[in-house]
Order: C-alpha cells, then structure tokens, then sequence
C-alpha cells in the first residue's frame, strides 16, 4: 500500500512517536511524505521514505496530485488544530480529495492507529482489487 504522511509543525514530534511505534508494519508498506516530515521520519525511524516538496513549496499538492491519480491508498494527516501556519498545508483539499476517492484519511493519531491497524489486518486489500 502507498501511505502519504503530513505533520504540521506543532505535531510533528507526534507523528515520529508514531511511526516510531509502528515502523514494523510501515516498513512493509511505501510511504510518501511531505519534505520535512519525510525526512525527520527517516532519521528517527531508518524507514525509507520518498519524499516530495516541503509543505510550503508544494509538497501538499504533490501528493494531492497523487491522491487524484489514486496513487495514494492512506493519508495520514497530523494536523495543527490550534495554530496552523499560514504557509502550512491546507487540509480541506486534500480531504476533498480523499472523499472523492475514498481514500481512508487520519486527521489525528488516534484514528491513524485504527487505520494503521485496519492495514495490518487486511480491511484495506480491497483497495488492490480496485486498482
Ligand atoms: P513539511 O510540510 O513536512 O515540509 O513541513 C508540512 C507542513 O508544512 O506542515
């Protein structure tokens, strides 16, 4: 499965806790992130992550782009509900897009874990039938 990972600044230590916990089953897995994410998850974790613009240059849109081309089979979106950045990514388009492909999106941990969990049980190989 192809999972795209985004933290804003303020939750960023979160989603390293959490992919930390969950390396084992990540690592089996293609993970996609946007460019600092990406690349405090791998020097946290070791995991091989492909890593797309910063948020601020775009790096949203990137895997937005992916998530329209159902490229992308899990979104997990650690989202600033307090104090977003201006220059932070905007997350009504990218859970539009993922209602319009009924991507299964996380906006906090706790959901990322029941969907993290789903995965690992298989509830989501029937993404690989559709494609
Ligand atoms: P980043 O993008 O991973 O490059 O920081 C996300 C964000 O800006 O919140």
């Amino acid at each position: 499965m192809n999972i795209a990972l985004i933290a804003h600044d303020e939750k960023k230590e979160l989603m390293i806790q959490f992919c930390i916990a969950y390396c084992g089953i990540l690592s089996r897995n293609n993970i996609c992130a946007t460019g600092t994410t990406g690349k405090i998850i791998s020097e946290a974790t070791g995991l091989e992550i492909t890593g797309f613009l910063a948020g601020s240059q775009g790096g949203d849109q990137q895997i937005a782009a992916r998530i329209a081309c159902n490229e992308i089979d899990m979104l997990l979106f650690f989202r600033d509900p307090l104090n977003p950045k201006p220059n932070e990514p905007n997350d009504m388009n990218l859970l539009r897009l993922c209602d319009m492909h009924n991507i299964p999106v996380a906006t906090n941990i706790a959901t990322a874990e029941v969907l993290i969990h789903g995965l690992e049980r298989g509830d989501l190989d029937w993404r690989n039938i559709i494609k």
